[in-house]
């Protein structure tokens, strides 16, 4: 019988998967992850996805050997790798789960028929979304713009159990390619590696994600719709990394708050829409692969942002210098509105930000910064342990205003006020700015009345 391989990509599990399912199924399989920094059209991973990554194979591994699935690493553009494998191995079956970006979709659909026109079997599967993203669609026929009809509508559909991770098999007894070594893969950030408090704050891998789930189901999700904007309590999962790289499987996340939901009510289902946004950002990555890169609602290509601004970054034009200042400032969390400054310290130090916090961040970029959008998303896809190509850039065209289903522009968040309702007494910022009472913290770069003003004058000049 020949090897069957099960290529990894973003669902780094062995439970729920049910491509390594069926390799394991064939009797003996083989696992191969490829980092392909060389496809074109494949967005690079940012440092904090790096470290992610690195810490992520390395618990991957351990858990497949449990199963006696040896883990090949690999470098390079995917399609030669994986053919290069496939041959090496002599594999008769090639599986995976499916990804949802155009450019992944072009290559694994090209893996595919090589794979077919060579007597292989190959074989994909839905894994990481609840929804194929081409499979609902408005009455009309076209992808949703609104997020409560895509929900009623895909939240509606039955959702497979989980799978149980496959037992443990006879292994594999052929000889194998080399495995490139991780460390060689330079994932790691050195000269200064900054990646202590993302270490104090995660242990990549499946482990801690089951943790959380556990832990979050027994005791957050009662007060889950309350406590879920209160940057200053655990109200929310954390599971957003592990969902992000496939430690666990929105199928699970979705059954374990089912299994309360009866008693529960609320909690559960505010959670479980929360997994809907996290469907319908792919669900607008899928219909709109340039999401990262052009407005939705076309009329903001005339909004006249101060950075990138229509001299160039790299002017030495005054303006264009000041909003380069301002940009670091509040990179560095120094923009003298602490809850803002408290989330880009907590991003910095942790790899993640609570969701409120995001939102009053990115709102003070765009709209009294008068910063685009796109690189305040570029920031997000470096820092964000879970970064990712759907949900980041959504978020960010949802909060400036230019997206679907998108916050209306004029819902300008103040800093000051959503850190008196969600930080009542103060102490995430407290945690975060420890110099927050003394002469060392900064007075407010920019007058929040006068630059909500002009942003609103902007956006009144747009083209509708
Ligand atoms: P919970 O509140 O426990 O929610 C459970 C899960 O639902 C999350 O883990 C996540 O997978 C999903 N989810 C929740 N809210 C959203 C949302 N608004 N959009 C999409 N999915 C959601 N989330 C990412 O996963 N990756 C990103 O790159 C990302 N970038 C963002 C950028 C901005 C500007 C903003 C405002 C939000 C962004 N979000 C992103 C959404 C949200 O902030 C995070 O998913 C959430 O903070 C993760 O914490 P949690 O796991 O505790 O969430």
């Amino acid at each position: 019988m020949k090897p069957s391989i099960v290529w990894f990509r973003d669902d780094l599990r062995a439970a729920d998967n049910p491509a390594l399912r069926a390799a394991a199924d064939d009797g003996s399989a083989v696992a191969l992850y490829v980092l392909d920094e060389e496809s074109p059209g494949i967005r690079p991973l940012g440092g904090a996805s790096r470290w992610w990554l690195h810490h992520s194979l390395l618990a991957l591994r351990e858990d497949l050997a449990a199963l006696g699935v040896p883990l090949l690493l690999r470098r390079g553009p995917a399609t030669e790798v994986v053919r290069e494998t496939a041959t090496a191995v002599g594999t008769g079956s090639l599986y995976w789960n499916r990804r949802y970006g155009e450019p992944e979709r072009m290559l694994d659909a090209g893996i595919k028929t090589w794979a077919r026109e060579s007597g292989m079997h190959a074989e994909s599967f839905q894994a990481s979304l609840l929804h194929e993203p081409w499979a609902v669609t408005t009455k009309q026929g076209g992808p949703f713009k609104v997020f409560t009809p895509f929900w009623r509508t895909v939240s509606g559909l039955d959702f497979r159990e989980p799978l149980e991770a496959p037992e443990p098999g006879r292994g594999f007894s052929g000889r194998l390619p080399e495995s490139e070594d991780l460390d060689t893969w330079g994932m790691l950030p050195r000269n200064p590696d900054w990646s202590a408090g993302l270490a104090e704050s995660w242990q990549p891998g499946s482990a801690q994600a089951h943790e959380l789930l556990d832990d979050f189901v027994e005791n957050g999700l009662a007060d889950y719709s309350v406590n879920r904007d209160r940057p200053d309590v655990p109200g929310s999962s954390r599971l957003s990394p592990f969902l992000r790289w496939g430690q666990l499987s929105p199928f699970e996340v979705w059954h374990a708050q089912q299994c309360r939901r009866q008693e529960l009510g609320d909690g559960a289902a505010v959670f479980a829409s929360e997994l809907g946004w996290r469907e319908f950002c792919w669900h607008q990555y899928f219909h709109h692969p340039d999401l990262a890169t052009a407005n939705l609602r076309p009329g903001f290509d005339h909004y006249p942002w101060a950075w990138p601004g229509g001299q160039g970054a790299g002017s030495h034009e005054p303006a264009v210098q000041e909003a380069a200042n301002l940009l670091r400032a509040w990179q560095q969390g120094r923009t003298g509105f602490p809850i803002v400054d408290a989330g880009q310290r907590q991003l910095w130090h942790t790899g993640w930000m609570h969701n409120r916090v995001r939102m009053v961040s990115a709102s003070l970029l765009v709209k009294n910064l008068g910063i685009h959008w796109q690189v305040g998303e570029q920031w997000f896809w470096d820092t964000l342990v879970d970064a990712d190509p759907a949900s980041n850039p959504a978020n960010w065209q949802w909060v400036a205003g230019s997206g679907a289903d998108a916050s209306p522009f004029f819902r300008i968040f103040n800093p000051e006020t959503q850190a008196k309702k969600f930080d009542p007494n103060g102490s995430y910022v407290g945690q975060w700015i420890p110099e927050l009472s003394t002469a060392d913290y900064p007075e407010p770069v920019v007058d929040l009345k006068a630059s909500r003003r002009e942003a609103l004058d902007a956006y009144g000049n747009l083209p509708r």
